[in-house]
């Protein structure tokens, strides 16, 4: 669906497409685009998914008088400039510290690893 020309609840009618924009959004894609955003801001973004990380050190928000500790927070999100051919896997700290990204190949990659790791460590792996 062409979020350029579609009005939807995010995005009336009336809304001038950005010239820089050339094609449509991608269906994940639910970022607002605008003809003022700076170049390096000019690409697709999709929502955000986020864990806590309980095993790393808190963090505190609050004053040094009055502590208010919290998780990290990893965050992992689908970002593509809007020239680039396929959107990447971008995983960033909880306070916007950029840590990496992947490549749709390299994040399904990880993400098996991952999941054989947990069922290592669980004990569901097969042992051969
Ligand atoms: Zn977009």
């Amino acid at each position: 669906m062409d979020k350029r020309t579609t009005p939807t609840a995010d995005r009336p009618a009336d809304v001038e497409v950005p010239a820089w924009l050339t094609g449509p959004c991608p269906a994940w894609c639910s970022a607002l685009h605008s003809a003022s955003d700076h170049p390096d801001d000019r690409h697709h973004d999709g929502v955000s998914a986020a864990v806590e990380l309980t095993t790393m050190d808190f963090i505190n928000y609050g004053a040094p008088t009055r502590p208010n500790y919290r998780p990290q927070v990893a965050l992992i999100d689908l970002i593509q400039g809007y020239r680039e051919a396929e959107p990447r896997v971008c995983v960033v700290e909880g306070s916007d510290r950029f840590l990496f990204y992947l490549s749709l190949a390299e994040a399904e990659e990880f993400a098996g690893h991952l999941l054989q790791l947990v069922a290592t460590a669980r004990g569901e792996s097969d042992p051969s």
